[in-house]
């Protein structure tokens, strides 16, 4: 028998994480449950984007820098758009990119408000 030292159950050994040896199994899902909630996987980048205050303004800054990355994507995607090549295609693209991810986000607060 084992004390936890997160939720202080005394517990027998097989319930304990093998990883987190003073930590029962509950209460490392638990954790495992809010850290992975916390985490968005962003198309564009391999690096995981932490969301540490919900509906901060830090919050909604990286909501719009990746939305406008995933805009952008699509747009390009979508081969509509010709002149990619040239600095004014690009430049033109980047803003449309941008423009749409702050009507997204705006929307999206106003949404947030109403609920
Ligand atoms: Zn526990």
């Amino acid at each position: 028998m084992r004390q936890c030292e997160i939720c202080g159950k005394t517990l027998p050994d097989e319930d304990f994480s093998k990883s987190y040896k003073k930590r029962c199994k509950h209460c490392v899902a638990e954790m495992t449950r809010e850290k992975r909630s916390q985490i968005v996987h962003p198309v564009l980048t391999e690096e995981p984007i932490t969301f540490p205050f919900n509906n901060s303004e830090a919050y909604w800054r990286t909501l719009r820098h990746e939305y406008a990355g995933r805009l952008l994507v699509g747009i390009i995607a979508s081969g509509r758009f010709t002149n990619l090549s040239s600095p004014k295609g690009k430049e033109d693209y980047a803003k449309i990119a941008v423009s749409y991810a702050d009507t997204l986000i705006e929307e999206l607060k106003k949404s947030e408000s109403h609920e």
